[in-house]
């Protein structure tokens, strides 16, 4: 056993004689200053194990934490030295580590203050030299005290991120409440960017793995938190841009933001300029890069603003340019081809295969169309492109108001713009002057969904639902709607200007519905005044209608499929209204496989969306195949469509989530027979 080496470690000794103001009495201040120097002077002179008992001793005349874990430190090292059996295993070391830890837990009492939890935090959640032990699970039962004594102390929740973290393989909880942490601090010091980026560097712009969404990342939860505040920082919005462009290259569009704003709030922040400029390069590196980035979100706006503020020479680069032109025409637009269309319908609608493909074609020449206006002009009256307005056919559930939502969804996308969508109850439009609801009116809501914006009404999609209701009653009398209102429907739907009025007696204003696709719904089934689409046609075909292929028996499947104009027309419609939706789909009632999948499938699934209920609670949801069945042969039964899925779940889900969340549990598990029960119970 020779003299201790470190030069460090005996300065820190040496430095331990003076420690004159530790201790509040007088005389445990020198019995401490005593003892202390006499456990120094023996470990300086090797005898280790002397030192070590004379250091235990000390750590109980002095009060100050620090120096009681100061004590507790040096006796471990004392350990260490000694050589002894313990310290040459690791494993046992680290129980002898653990074991001191216990037997100085006693000793280190707590005065209750941040710094002192944290030290103590700090001591237990170290790693014991080159044996890997931790006592990480203590550490985090004393921070969790600590949090509950000083809920707003960002050091604090700094301190348990990293402990959660470095326990989270021993429970899974620790992930997300490493998370929650992470994100506290980030609220409490949003003012000090530096204290966030040295604790957190990158990982408060890096989305929660589980999920993933914007709304997972701790800076985006921090700026809700803190949104009043944000736009008037500049200094603050500069640090984070800047950090956030040198390393996190996901996140480019957002330090663009925040640099520009940082830049019109303070020109005269040092490196603002530079770090403008190289806004502007990543920012059109990363348009490039993602050529579907929604361009309406303002990046190109503000890379364009930031050249010409920033004073950035060269020509416009022609992403920027393309959305200057965008604002008057579409023409720059490249409309992709139908297949490509029908892959982002099938992200959405499950099934309904073929009228997928013929949306996909219909929506592909409405771009076209659209796009290609103001390219060719009105003159070229031969290259006239008609409307592709779509009529869509099927029972209820089936999803046509979904489809119709889907299509301005993808219309949206392929045309880079926002697109204004309405559902209109086409039963309630009448003829002029009798209900008084005239035909203008889905014009008019698109235009306040809008938010008036003119040019963007005026490319927006318009759903008419139950334009069945619509049809003309039979046998005379006195035609409330049906024909009339047909005939007032005719204008805006083939595209005119039409006289918008905007209230009751005020002004009216001009729309022109050219580009509004209009896209109508209905499940033409048996009506008082009638029979049924499907019965007529399969009367004009001979047979009559049933479920299989027995004798002349057809299919409500096939028979929809056959639908022509001019059964439309039989049924009760106009012969120019029919001809106005040349597009028409037919939409199936939805098999139970299918059923099944739009649990899960979809973007936006209802499964997704409570699985994200549970999650925000903390509660783990697994759904097993049983159960899934389960769903969708009760939801089946409703004959509601898919729209039953939604009651179904409903009844499984709200009740657990009322029951479960803000309580102790962390999973649920639903079977086929939790399914089946809770159906039941409902009285299904
Ligand atoms: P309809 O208008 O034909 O009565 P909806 O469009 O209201 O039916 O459909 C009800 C719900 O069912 C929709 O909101 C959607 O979530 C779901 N849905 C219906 N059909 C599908 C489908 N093919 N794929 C995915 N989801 C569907």
């Amino acid at each position: 056993m020779g003299k201790p080496e470190n030069t460090d470690l005996t300065a820190a000794f040496r430095k331990g004689f003076s420690c004159g103001e530790l201790s509040t009495s007088r005389r445990e201040r020198t019995k401490y200053a005593t003892v202390k120097a006499a456990g120094v002077r023996s470990f300086l002179d090797g005898n280790f194990d002397d030192a070590r008992t004379t250091f235990d001793v000390a750590g109980t005349s002095t009060d100050s934490l620090e120096e009681r874990i100061a004590m507790c430190r040096m006796s471990l090292e004392c350990g260490r030295r000694m050589g002894s059996e313990a310290y040459k295993n690791p494993a046992a070391a680290a129980e002898e580590f653990r074991k001191r830890c216990r037997d100085h837990s006693t000793l280190i009492k707590l005065q209750e203050t941040p710094d002192n939890y944290l030290s103590y935090m700090e001591f237990l959640g170290q790693e014991m030299p080159k044996a890997g032990a931790y006592m990480v699970p203590e550490a985090i039962k004393v921070g969790e005290i600590a949090l509950s004594v000083f809920p707003e102390d960002a050091r604090l929740h700094a301190a348990m991120h990293e402990l959660y973290t470095l326990a989270k393989g021993t429970n899974s909880e620790y992930e997300d409440k490493a998370h929650e942490c992470m994100v506290n601090a980030c609220r409490l010091k949003f003012d000090d960017p530096d204290f966030l980026i040295a604790k957190f560097g990158k990982k408060i712009w890096e989305k929660k793995s589980e999920g993933g969404g914007m709304e997972t990342m701790p800076f985006v939860q921090m700026m809700k938190h803190r949104k009043n505040e944000a736009p008037d920082n500049a200094a603050v919005m500069h640090k984070y841009g800047h950090f956030m462009l040198e390393n996190a290259p996901e996140t480019v569009p957002m330090a663009v933001q925040f640099l520009f704003k940082a830049y019109i709030l303070d020109q005269s922040l040092p490196g603002i300029k530079g770090d403008l400029a190289k806004a502007y390069e990543k920012g059109l590196a990363y348009v490039r890069a993602n050529p579907e980035f929604d361009i309406s979100s303002g990046l190109l706006f503000m890379l364009r603003q930031i050249k010409s503020l920033a004073d950035i020479k060269g020509k416009m680069p022609s992403e920027l340019e393309m959305k200057a032109l965008a604002k008057s025409s579409d023409s720059d637009i490249e409309v992709p081809p139908p297949r490509r269309i029908k892959e982002w319908l099938d992200e959405y609608i499950i099934g309904q295969e073929r009228a997928k493909r013929i949306i996909a074609v219909g929506l592909y020449s409405h771009a076209v169309r659209v796009t290609s206006i103001g390219e060719k002009g009105a003159e070229d009256e031969d290259e006239e492109m008609k409307k592709s307005n779509i009529l869509l056919l099927g029972p209820t559930g089936c999803g046509k108001t979904y489809t119709a939502i889907t299509c301005a969804r993808i219309l949206a996308k392929m045309l880079g713009r926002r697109i204004p969508f309405t559902v209109s109850d086409a039963s309630k439009i009448t003829d002029e002057g009798i209900w008084g609801s005239k035909a203008d009116e889905p014009v008019r809501d698109l235009y306040f969904v809008a938010g008036k914006d003119l040019e963007q009404t005026q490319k927006g999609v318009i759903f008419l639902d139950e334009i069945d209701k619509r049809k003309a009653t039979e046998g005379g009398g006195h035609d409330v709607g049906g024909q009339g209102a047909q005939q007032q429907m005719l204008k805006p739907v083939e595209g005119s200007i039409v006289n918008v009025r905007l209230s009751r007696h005020g002004d009216s204003i001009p729309i022109d519905t050219t580009n509004i696709l209009f896209i109508a719904g209905g499940a033409f089934s048996k009506s008082s005044s009638g029979e049924s689409l499907t019965e007529k046609v399969a009367k004009s075909k001979g047979g009559k209608l049933g479920f299989g292929a027995q004798g002349n028996e057809l299919k409500t499947d096939e028979l929809l499929e056959a639908v022509t104009p001019q059964d439309l027309i039989d049924y009760g419609f106009l012969p120019e209204f029919v001809a106005r939706f040349p597009i028409r789909a037919p939409l199936y009632e939805l098999t139970r496989d299918e059923l099944q999948d739009i649990l899960t499938k979809p973007k936006g699934a209802v499964l997704r969306h409570y699985r994200r209920l549970f999650r925000e609670a903390k509660i783990r949801l697994e759904v097993t195949e049983d159960a899934r069945q389960a769903i969708a042969e009760a939801a089946q039964k409703l004959k509601q469509g898919a729209r039953s899925l939604n009651s179904v779940c409903e009844v499984i889900f709200n009740n657990m989530l009322y029951e479960m969340v803000g309580g102790n549990a962390t999973e649920l598990v639903v079977d086929g027979d939790f399914v089946i029960n809770h159906w039941k119970k409902k009285g299904q």
